[in-house]
């Protein structure tokens, strides 16, 4: 069953889950009919999921490098260390 996000007249949005049998529903804050329906949460959500699967792939690129960079210094740092001993 899709759930749709839907605009009131007086402002209020809110998401509605449409049945088959009930095409119209009312605003939950002033129980007006005169309602608008805008983009399904479900795209707008895999959207969202999508653009901050990415970020988080970029980030977790970025603390991987560091990672190898702060692996390689203390590898240097240890060989070196051995050497002056
Ligand atoms: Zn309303």
């Amino acid at each position: 069953m899709p759930i749709y996000e839907y605009r009131c007249g007086c402002g209020h949005t809110f998401e509605l889950l449409v049945r088959p049998s009930s095409q119209t529903g009312a605003c939950l804050a002033c129980g007006g009919s005169e309602i608008e329906r805008l983009l399904s949460l479900h795209s707008v959500r895999s959207d969202q999921t999508r653009s901050r699967a990415a970020r988080d792939i970029r980030a977790r690129n970025r603390a991987t490098r560091t990672d190898q960079a702060d692996a390689e210094a203390r590898r240097i740092k240890a060989h070196s260390r051995d050497h002056d001993e």
